[in-house]
């Protein structure tokens, strides 16, 4: 289903999306060295609970998942890349970890994802996470009345082909508004002018991810992390934006976006 938002939706999504935009923050303070994915977990659901906000991911059962998942957060390490359930692990020194959160407050749901590097960088860490920063700021231009959804795509896979990093289609963005998941898929590829047109009201969820040497998955066995194939190193970004008649407007930006990981 694709449900056009009506600029008071949109706003009401926007409270939500700063709150979603709050706590990636916090999670990318939090991420340090000895720091485990439960405590991360925790200090989240308590971020949430006093905010009286509603996670999308609590019970959630999609038939990709051994459901139901009972986080709040995706915190994916490595070579994992998607849907990291936290568990019992220890951050270590250059670890890269995506944590992918979608809450609802009010009704209305936003969704984001971000990767930061714990303790030291290495430079082939950054640069794959820039390239999907870089991806999903190119999509993000394109959202704009007129154009199509295969314009998104392409976007992001011009930026993706410019790194040299393959592409995945089984995963990527999609509607957004009341729920989590709505229409139209977004892929993370595609050729401009096909698809839907987007219109002033359509609020996306865009999530350009990228593994290093590879465009295939596995799932690990705790039934949800979705790793690279290879085990090679991935990065994960995503806003939740809305078409308008004027600039898209991203509704889970963060302060200070763009600045170095901590
Ligand atoms: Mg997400
Ligand atoms: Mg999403």
């Amino acid at each position: 289903m694709i449900e056009l938002k009506t600029p008071a939706e949109i706003q009401r999504m926007h409270v939500a999306g700063r709150f979603v935009a709050e706590v990636l923050s916090e999670v990318g303070r939090l991420a340090d060295v000895g720091v485990n994915l439960l405590d991360l977990e925790h200090h989240v659901r308590g971020m949430i609970e006093r905010r009286g906000a509603e996670s999308c991911y609590w019970d959630y059962s999609p038939s990709f998942g051994r459901g139901p998942f009972r986080n709040v957060i995706c915190l994916s390490v490595n070579d994992a890349v998607l849907h990291g359930l936290p568990h019992d692990y220890t951050l270590r020194d250059g670890d890269v970890l995506s944590a992918d959160l979608a809450v609802g407050i009010d009704g209305w749901v936003a969704d984001s994802a971000r990767t930061v590097i714990v303790g030291t960088a290495a430079e082939e860490d950054l640069r794959i996470i820039r390239a999907t920063e870089e991806a999903l700021e190119a999509a993000i231009e394109t959202a704009r009345p007129g154009n199509r959804v295969g314009d998104i795509s392409a976007a992001i896979g011009a930026v993706a082909h410019a790194y040299g990093y393959p592409v995945n289609t089984e995963f990527g963005g999609h509607g957004i508004g009341r729920t989590m998941h709505e229409g139209p898929h977004v892929s993370n590829q595609g050729r401009a002018g096909r698809g839907l047109t987007l219109r002033p009201g359509l609020t996306l969820a865009i999530e350009p991810w990228f593994a290093r040497t590879t465009d295939r998955i596995v799932y690990d066995p705790d039934g949800w992390t979705i790793r690279s194939a290879d085990g090679s190193r991935t990065a994960h970004s995503e806003h939740t934006v809305a078409v308008t008649e004027d600039a898209p407007l991203v509704l889970t930006r963060r302060d200070q976006e763009g600045a170095a990981p901590a």
